[in-house]
């Protein structure tokens, strides 16, 4: 079931959506060869308590297996839901830092991929295309269009540069909920799928890759990589669709700030 929200809720979740972006930009200060995962999620969970809201991710799921961690923190081959710890990231390497909170009942989830220090050519070219394939699909975001419209444009804009579209996991509604109706994949037939409507809110999050788009899941129960081992990135922003734009809830603007030397053009 899809809940279309209301101007209040749409601020409650402008709100939640803006205290992620603003954790990510406390975890973009401290980015850096040598640093441990851990200590960027031990950072991000002060910083969204301090700010009277409560981490997500921690303990979702549930069951035997919560995942243990306020960030997901996914780096190199490691698409998403990868677990900080004790990991050094080294130069070179891309990160890719995925924030949930719940603020005042509203959820907000966001993410972003780093680069630690200089990375190579292949890997600025896949950060530049999934980055600029958010913004087409959130394009696409409008009222009147379809689900399908935004995959489409997400996937045609990666696999025409030779890039793998994960097709596992998807985005999704998000509200009261961290994952509501509907599921919106990187993929599909553009005209197809659920009609968008003005209130409807989205977490549209392609997760691409330098390789294949299979993927697989790490003996933890959590990290997904890419099977073949390629790097993957992944960006996501919280939207609203309205009647021919839509209204992006998150920003990266905070991180924008803060990391230097950056080549990715953020919005
Ligand atoms: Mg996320
Ligand atoms: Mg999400």
């Amino acid at each position: 079931m899809i809940f279309l929200k209301s101007e209040t809720e749409i601020d409650k979740m402008r709100d939640a959506a803006r205290l992620v972006s603003r954790t990510l930009a406390e975890v973009a200060r401290v980015i850096e060869p040598g640093v441990e995962t851990g200590k960027l999620d031990q950072i991000a969970e002060d910083f969204i308590k301090k700010n009277n809201a409560r981490p997500a991710f921690k303990g979702y799921g549930g069951g035997k297996n919560p995942f243990p961690a306020t960030l997901c923190i996914s780096v190199n081959e490691e698409v998403v839901h990868g677990i900080p710890g004790s990991r050094k990231l080294e130069e070179g390497d891309i990160v890719s830092v995925d924030c949930g909170v719940e603020k005042e009942g509203y959820f907000g989830d966001h993410a972003y991929t780093f680069m630690v220090g200089e990375c190579d050519d292949e890997s600025r070219k896949l950060l530049k295309a999934t980055l600029e394939s958010l913004y087409k699909g959130i394009e696409q975001a409008v009222h009147a269009n379809k689900i399908g419209d935004i995959g489409h444009a997400v996937q045609a804009h990666c696999e025409k540069q030779g890039l793998g579209v994960v097709r596992d996991l998807v985005g999704h509604g998000i509200g009261k909920n961290m994952h509501e109706d509907p599921s919106v994949p990187n993929y599909g037939k553009a005209g197809r799928g659920e009609r968008l409507r003005t209130g409807m809110t989205l977490a549209i999050e392609p997760m691409i890759t330098l390789g294949t788009w299979k993927v697989k899941t790490l003996s933890d129960g959590w990290t997904i990589v890419t099977a073949d081992g390629a790097r993957a990135a992944h960006f996501e922003h919280d939207i609203v669709v309205r009647e021919g734009e839509a209204e992006i809830l998150s920003t990266f603007d905070y991180i924008a700030e803060i990391t230097k030397n950056e080549i990715l053009e953020t919005h």
